[in-house]
């Protein structure tokens, strides 16, 4: 929607790891809704991975028998029509059969109530926009809304954060704002339509808006505004530039910072899209016998807290033991272990309790404050 210009330019693969854990994380929920809770964690091989998936609050999101994970949709500008492509499939698998007059989307939950069609989009980190801005999971709530024949229908945001609770955004929308968002994808699917032509009969470059949506554009790594960055850093003209800056002003530095955020975003896809294809290709060679590959690293060896303090009690008493082990616990893990204990009640008050009792008999400490440079969104009051 912000850059029609993007989806006429080739695409490229992904290959990094917030992409693969997303991915990981999105087969989890898709399972937990799929075969329960239980077995999806069974499902996870990395012991780190699953201890923070369990740690996800499954009360709190839409995962259970009335809802469908990842289901592709298509939705067709000239009929208005909708169809169901498959669930739970690649992108290349689902989107294999689409048309030239449909557009297709994945929704990771669709849900039908007696009122209205839900569409709900999970996101990890902050930088996803709120449900009422968000063309994705809007565009996927009218599809289902068309697709099960309702009038109304509910788009969500869910946003997933590794240290507290998922938090929703949802807006609730009418028949008129359905027929709005139609009428949106029809006039992008035009838009789309004519610039490929242009590009293809002139040969020209489309035209391109760049902003913050750029970050997840697939088409980053062949946008003439993103490799003209390179290709200066590459000559060393960009790099020039941003050395003639020195010293700085407040005012430069924020110039130059913006910059070296282009020049880092685009530097990390470069690296991703070089590690996709060592990966789908085989080892890259590097010169000098060196060269670019997977390659498998055995884990080191870990000591399961509880056996080895046993064996040790046994071997060399007690005393030994307990010097040799070192007991931690996380709120996070003391909340798992009481919900686990609870076979799924509410655990808030036996937390609390919990916590309460370790403070007053000094068992809880903070590390140390620190402080250190980054980006935040300054207080209006400052
Ligand atoms: S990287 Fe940005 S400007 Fe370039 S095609 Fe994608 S969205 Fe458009």
């Amino acid at each position: 929607m912000h850059c029609p210009g993007g989806a006429v330019l080739p695409h490229t693969d992904r290959d990094d790891a917030a992409a693969a854990a997303g991915t990981r994380l999105h087969a989890f929920l898709q399972a937990a809704t799929e075969v329960g809770r239980a077995d999806a964690l069974g499902q996870v091989d990395d012991d780190d991975e699953r201890a923070t998936f369990a740690a996800i609050d499954l009360d709190a999101l839409p995962v259970g028998a009335s809802y469908a994970a990842e289901v592709a949709l298509a939705f067709d500008v000239t009929t208005g029509r909708v169809r169901e492509l498959g669930r739970g499939l690649s992108r290349a698998e689902a989107y294999r059969t689409l048309t030239p007059t449909e557009i297709g989307g994945t929704a990771d939950v669709l849900a039908l109530a007696p009122d209205h069609a839900l569409a709900a989009d999970y996101k990890r980190g902050r930088s996803a926009p709120p449900a009422t801005r968000n063309w994705q999971v809007r565009f996927l709530a009218m599809a289902a809304a068309k697709l099960w024949g309702r009038s109304t229908a509910r788009a969500a945001v869910i946003q997933l954060a590794a240290s507290s609770s998922p938090s929703w955004s949802v807006v609730d929308l009418d028949v008129f704002d359905l027929e709005e968002i139609a009428d949106r994808m029809r006039e992008l699917h035009s838009i789309v339509t004519a610039a490929a032509e242009t590009v293809t009969s002139h040969e020209i470059v489309p035209h391109l808006r760049a902003g913050e949506w750029c970050r997840h554009c697939p088409a980053y790594l062949h946008c003439p505004v993103q490799t003209a960055l390179v290709r200066r850093i590459a000559t060393g003209a960009e790099l020039d530039t941003m050395e003639m800056m020195l010293p700085l002003s407040k005012e430069i530095a924020g110039v130059a910072y913006g910059r070296l955020r282009q020049a880092e975003a685009m530097l990390a896809r470069v690296r991703s899209a070089i590690y996709a294809l060592a990966k789908r290709e085989g080892p890259i060679p590097l010169g000098d016998g060196l060269v670019l590959g997977e390659r498998e690293h055995r884990g080191n060896e870990v000591l399961d807290g509880k056996v080895a303090h046993a064996v040790i009690t046994e071997l060399f008493g007690g005393d030994l033991a307990n010097e040799a082990t070192e007991f931690t616990m996380t709120k996070a893990g003391l909340r798992r272990a009481l919900r686990v204990h609870a076979a799924g009640q509410p655990t808030s008050a036996d937390e609390k309790r919990a916590l309460a009792l370790i403070r007053q008999r000094g068992g809880a400490g903070r590390k140390p404050d620190t402080t250190r440079i980054e980006e935040f969104e300054r207080d209006a009051n400052d």
